[in-house]
């Protein structure tokens, strides 16, 4: 008999590694483009501005008006420059150019989907697993996704306040012995310049049960250009570091965004990637799978997948959960497992993560296990029968 070999598609073909520079800016010089502190300064953050460079739809003009007072427009010229000038379903644009429907009112929507707030024994520090903590640093990103499970105190337009107690944080980690890991988040951490963000480096790693720290970062995407040298240099004195960085679709993936990911790879830091299951922008298994291939090619591995959040607003990108278990049954099996990331459900009102999966057992009794493989082919796992007799 023949030897039955799997057949696939390969979809990496697809979307590229390319560079997208000068874009939107085709009179900047490069070295300008290169600096992060150019990219900062020349943000789009008014209705104005992005008119100028594309064709907005009603509902993007009217959800950029009413977004005034609730979490602030703003876009890198690196990121914009992903966003497609005419058709109002790019994937880019959802992400980061409001829209009317961010006024709906979902009774189920909340400002708080995580529960965050009632976890906090310090302003700004979450300890809700047993282990680790979440060390909120700062309010400021270099560009806002709108789908932001933490708009309610992020970008500083909004009528709440984040009022880190940075002070009282360090002396609860300290007194905690618990805690062995923490995360530090916001608002984007590596918006602080490599000093002021050694410096709380630095007063982490003065803690000794503090083992593990990592820090959650859009900046590799936004705005690759701050993944410097001396930021690698400055953050490897501080291992074991990671960082997890947030990237939805393909396009994401630039030359530029691949050469920072392997900087702080070649510094010894992981990269996981955490992405957000949003309805037009990566729902379905074929964008999913062209991600975490080019994920891979960075050397970044796939973290989670989330559920989005029932963030006020965020009706308009939200996708079933049955979506979401589709895409991961479409990857398991037909793909490495290293490009497979955990899907979970952050529970709505702080219940944490929780790890959704498609079921893979069809029955299971004191002696077997009945599974489904990839393929749906079924197989029979015995249960060790002496597990009670006494050796
Ligand atoms: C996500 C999260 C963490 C980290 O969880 P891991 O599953 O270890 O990545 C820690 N604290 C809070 C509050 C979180 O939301």
């Amino acid at each position: 008999m023949p030897a039955t070999t799997p057949t696939g598609t390969n979809y990496d073909s697809m979307i590229p590694f390319q560079s997208h520079a000068p874009g939107y800016w085709p009179e900047e010089a490069m070295e300008k483009w290169d600096d992060p502190k150019w990219q900062l300064k020349n943000r789009i953050n008014s209705l104005s501005e992005l008119e100028k460079h594309i064709n907005l739809t009603q509902e993007e003009r009217t959800g950029i008006i009413l977004s005034g007072n609730k979490l602030a427009m703003s876009i890198t010229p690196h990121f914009m420059n992903l966003v497609d000038k005419d058709d109002p379903k790019c994937p880019i644009r959802r992400q980061i150019i409001p829209r009317m429907e961010e006024s709906l009112d979902d009774p189920q929507e909340m400002d708080d989907p995580c529960g965050e707030d009632s976890h906090m024994p310090v302003p700004g520090l979450v300890h809700r697993y047993p282990d680790r903590v979440l060390f909120l640093v700062t309010d400021r990103c270099a560009s806002y996704c709108r789908y932001c499970t933490r708009s309610r105190v992020v970008s500083g337009v909004g009528e709440q306040q984040l009022d880190t107690q940075m002070e009282a944080a360090f002396e609860y980690l300290e007194n905690t012995p618990a805690v062995r890991d923490v995360l530090l988040s916001g608002g984007d951490p590596l918006l602080f310049s490599d000093g002021k963000l050694e410096k709380i480096l630095a007063r982490l790693r003065a803690i000794p049960h503090i083992q593990f720290v990592r820090i959650g970062s859009r900046i590799p995407i936004f705005l690759p250009q701050r993944i410097t040298d001396d930021l690698c240099n400055m953050l490897k004195k501080y291992h074991p570091l990671f960082i997890s960085i947030h990237t939805n679709h393909p396009k994401e993936l630039t030359t530029e965004v691949k050469a920072g990911l392997e900087k702080l790879s070649d510094a010894g830091i992981m990269t996981g990637n955490q992405s957000v299951l949003l309805k037009g922008v990566n729902d379905d298994v074929e964008t999913q799978k062209a991600l975490v291939h080019k994920l891979l090619m960075c050397r970044s591995r796939p973290y989670y997948l989330y559920q989005c959040d029932l963030i006020k607003g965020s009706s308009h990108l939200r996708t079933s959960v049955a979506k979401g278990i589709e895409i991961i049954e479409g990857l398991r099996g037909h793909t490495s497992g290293y490009a497979i990331p955990q899907y979970v459900i952050d529970g709505p009102g702080g219940g944490g993560k929780i790890p959704i999966n498609p079921d893979y057992i069809k029955e299971i009794t004191p002696e077997k296990v009945v599974l489904r493989n990839y393929e749906g082919k079924e197989f029979t796992y015995p249960e060790p029968q002496y597990a009670n007799v006494e050796v």
